[in-house]
């Protein structure tokens, strides 16, 4: 994997261009791949922006998520942009398994795969350039660094600067965890220079709900979580029923798992949703417990320190079986919390 300075001066040259993200994606795979849409089009590229699946509806106020495709619907579209494609901008994922049913398609492509993310273990033999860091607080803030590291900052429009942003200040939690550096409240002091108007965007995205998904909430936190205070561990069981009963959507159980963090002494925090294909889980932690190693053993998955996810193919009461002994395994690191 070349470093990704060496495409900078390919960016004045139009090419074909595809950007993905990985599936079900959050604020910061759709803002980074929307905000480097934004970016790149300036430069006369035909784009193509394509998610291996839909994603949550409140996303949708992001500027081009109208031209978004989604592989599941839009197969054979998407497959014509990738065949036709110089270069595949691979964001906030980095292996291609992450887009589900498009990695076989995205393995094969001819074209130049490029990779710009902050998991941790990148699949880097996959990447023609690229740059992975883990210490970034999210691929926003990447696709930041590129585009000032190009020298064309000037080409931050307020579409740029209002997708970077959501995505910088989703994955940071707003701003509170630890990857928060200097450097992102760096990144936010330009936007706002450049006339970045926030607050709509946290309202586009956190108050947002609808009352059945506040009504479901409700019922997670009183009826489907349970405590381990030997193990200062919390874990969210949902079964597909309460999602038929609430009609919960794609996204609506998105920041679900951070709840129980906000429990005094609750060190890691587990979800478990049956989505019917699959058993998907997320994982976070605060301090010292590596969620992203416990998702990996575990739960087939993987992602960062404090933040994880996983799936599983077993049934709900399987997975939360193997939970409480993967807990129960990690008791030694869960139970000697200093606070
Ligand atoms: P979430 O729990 O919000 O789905 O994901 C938390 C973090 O872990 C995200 O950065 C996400 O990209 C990553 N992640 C979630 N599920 C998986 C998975 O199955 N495999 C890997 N490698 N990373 C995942
Ligand atoms: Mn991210």
């Amino acid at each position: 994997m070349q470093s990704l300075q060496q495409i900078f001066p390919l960016l004045l040259q139009p090419r074909k261009v595809v950007i993905t993200t990985h599936q079900k994606p959050d604020g910061d795979a759709m803002g980074s791949s929307l905000g480097l849409y934004h970016f790149l089009l300036q430069f006369g590229h035909a784009i193509t922006v394509i998610s291996p699946t839909n994603w949550a509806s409140f996303l949708n106020w992001m500027p081009g998520t109208k031209l978004v495709l989604d592989y599941e619907r839009q197969t054979e579209e998407a497959d014509r942009a990738i065949d036709a494609a110089d270069w595949i901008f691979c964001l906030d994922f980095n292996t291609l398994n992450r887009t589900k049913r498009m990695e076989e398609k995205l393995a094969n492509a001819a074209a130049q795969r490029i990779l710009i993310d902050h998991h941790q273990e990148p699949q880097a033999d996959k990447f023609a350039y690229g740059e992975s860091d883990t210490s970034k607080s999210s691929t926003c803030e990447m696709v930041f660094d590129f585009i000032m590291a190009s020298g064309h900052e000037n080409k931050i429009s307020p579409a740029v600067s209002e997708c970077l942003y959501a995505g910088v200040m989703t994955d940071t939690g707003s701003f509170r965890f630890p990857a928060t550096s200097a450097n992102v409240h760096r990144m936010v002091a330009t936007l706002k220079d450049k006339g970045l108007d926030h607050g709509p965007i946290h309202e586009a995205l956190y108050d947002n709900f609808l009352e059945a998904r506040f009504r479901f909430l409700g019922n997670v936190l009183l009826n489907r979580m349970e405590i381990f205070y030997e193990y200062n561990t919390a874990l969210i069981a949902i079964p597909q029923a309460d999602l038929i009963k609430y009609n919960i959507k794609t996204g609506d159980t998105e920041g679900l798992v951070n709840y129980p963090l906000s429990i005094q002494g609750i060190k890691l925090a587990a979800i478990i949703i049956d989505r019917g294909e699959e058993r998907k889980s997320s994982f976070r932690s605060k301090g010292g417990f590596d969620v992203n190693t416990f998702a990996r053993k575990y739960f087939n998955g993987g992602g960062h320190f404090n933040a994880a996810g996983g799936q599983n193919k077993e049934t709900l009461e399987e997975v939360v079986a193997k939970f409480i002994t993967a807990m129960k395994e990690n008791k030694d690191q869960l139970s000697n919390y200093q606070f």
